[in-house]
């Protein structure tokens, strides 16, 4: 039992939702199936598969724009899911100006890092550190990011992710 990427008639990611209610989607012709899962689903009369993906028969307007959820997981996934001092993999959300020095806990002002880096750092200032940041943190646009920002992302929505914003969809 997994989940199922919701498009839009546009092909813009939507959302998530349960597969049995993608598929409910799909059986009352409110959106038409774009991948399937492996899951079958069986009953009385025969069986189905569960989908993976699904794009919606009618376009839906969606209120713009929302602000990308600030989470480990989207932050991981903007940030590569590395270190942004060394590149080795992240295992930590850091604060570059630290919160006990008033910095913000804000998409401009956390990124991922690894536990060496962390460590090191403490509560020091990159200034101070030498250090440099590999990019400069920014709230992601695109729309994948609301679905991503929300939940970490199938194999088979990778795909339909893409082409809205996210590189790599891991994390
Ligand atoms: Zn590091």
């Amino acid at each position: 039992m997994s989940r199922a990427l919701v498009l839009n008639a546009t092909y813009e990611p939507l959302g998530v939702v349960s597969n049995r209610r993608a598929l409910i989607l799909v059986l009352n012709d409110r959106a038409s199936v774009v991948e399937n899962t492996s899951e079958i689903l069986h009953f009385a009369n025969g069986e189905i598969a569960l989908p993976a993906v699904i794009r919606l028969n009618k376009f839906v307007r969606i209120p713009y724009r929302h602000a990308v959820p600030l989470s480990r997981r989207a932050i991981f996934a903007r940030d590569g899911g590395r270190c942004v001092y060394c590149a080795a993999p992240a295992t930590s959300i850091d604060h570059v100006i630290p919160r006990s020095r008033g910095g913000a806990h804000a998409w401009e002002n956390v990124v991922s890092a690894c536990h060496r880096c962390n460590h090191m750092k403490a509560d020091k200032p990159l200034k101070e550190l030498g250090w440099r940041l590999r990019q400069l943190p920014r709230e992601p646009v695109g729309s994948a990011w609301r679905v991503l920002g929300a939940t970490r992302a199938e194999e088979a929505w990778i795909p339909y992710l893409e082409p809205f914003g996210v590189a790599t969809a891991t994390a």
